[in-house]
């Protein structure tokens, strides 16, 4: 075993996944003054952090597709359902996430985790424990992840704290309108309207084991909620072929408002009658506009949680 460590968001990595792996091992490495810890990710990239990635000039992260016999730090993720493959064979020495705890672990390590907006905001916290420089590209690189991740401060999981923690990246970074800077990045971000069907749903895309059932979440974050309305069925086929071929009980897709606050459901299910009561409506033709839903940890997992207890 070499004496690397990476450090690894989850799959489907989205920009807070990415920029704390990488804004991490920057701070591990300075702390430590040392370069042992690398980051890496657990996939494809997507476009927001792409963007993101050539703004600050920072190189893609190595690709892990087996943790097998490799340490490794989890950035954003703790469940091992949503790692990388090998986790179970992986040694782990530290955890640093901001979702809700489903983790089991034969050994005492750093568990570091608090009800934040983005891990990238615990991630921030360390730095100003150890006094240890934000340089500017970091900073833009945090920023951007909170903002993403607290959907420009809108989401339930945003706290006072992510806020001024928002603040204080933005002057570091040398931002000055830190929410036109955000709606930038979710028009970005709304590109996915590109994509295959297949590939918007699995953009952003999150395995739930419930009571021995597996649902599938997927999220879109946009601007412009019309340019999915119009591909309805197609979306409706591909969530119904994910839902066969990978054995799950439910699949669901989101699509969030962001200027409006809520979401478009699209669901492919063997007990749609739990998804109704899961959410206190009633899915017409597999879909439904749920006002005031926007955040899959906060929101939408935790209620699918409860019908299947
Ligand atoms: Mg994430
Ligand atoms: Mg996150
Ligand atoms: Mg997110």
């Amino acid at each position: 075993m070499s004496n690397k460590i990476y450090i690894v968001g989850h799959k489907s990595p989205d920009l807070d996944s990415v920029i704390g792996a990488i804004s991490y091992s920057y701070f591990k490495n300075k702390l430590e003054n040392t370069d042992i810890y690398q980051p890496a990710i657990a996939g494809n990239l997507n476009e927001e952090t792409k963007h993101v990635l050539k703004q600050v000039n920072f190189s893609i992260p190595v690709l892990l597709q087996d943790l097998s016999d490799k340490k490794v730090i989890m950035v954003d993720h703790n469940e091992f359902s949503q790692a990388v493959a090998g986790i179970e064979q992986a040694e782990i020495v530290e955890v640093i996430d901001h979702h809700k705890i489903d983790f089991q672990y034969s050994y005492p390590i750093n568990f570091k985790t608090a009800p934040l907006g983005a891990s990238c905001s615990l991630i921030y916290q360390e730095f100003k424990k150890h006094s240890i420089v934000i340089e500017e590209k970091i900073a833009l690189a945090m920023l951007s992840a909170v903002l993403v991740d607290t959907v420009i401060t809108k989401s339930p999981t945003c706290t006072k704290l992510d806020v001024e923690i928002i603040k204080d990246l933005a002057n570091l970074a040398g931002v000055d309108d830190w929410q036109n800077y955000g709606t930038q990045l979710f028009k970005i971000r709304s590109s996915v309207e590109k994509l295959k069907a297949k590939e918007i749903i699995k953009s952003d895309f999150k395995d739930f084991n419930f009571k021995q059932e597996n649902v599938g979440i997927g999220q879109v974050e946009t601007v412009d909620l019309s340019s999915f309305k119009k591909r309805k069925s197609e979306l409706l086929d591909a969530l119904e072929n994910i839902k066969e071929k990978e054995n799950y009980h439910s699949v669901i897709l989101f699509i969030t408002d962001i200027l409006n606050e809520g979401s478009w459901f699209l669901i492919a299910s063997d007990d749609k009658n739990k998804i109704d009561q899961a959410f206190g409506v009633n899915f017409v033709d597999k879909s439904c506009y749920i006002k005031g839903v926007i955040s899959r940890k906060k929101q939408v997992a935790p209620k699918i949680k409860d019908v299947f207890n």
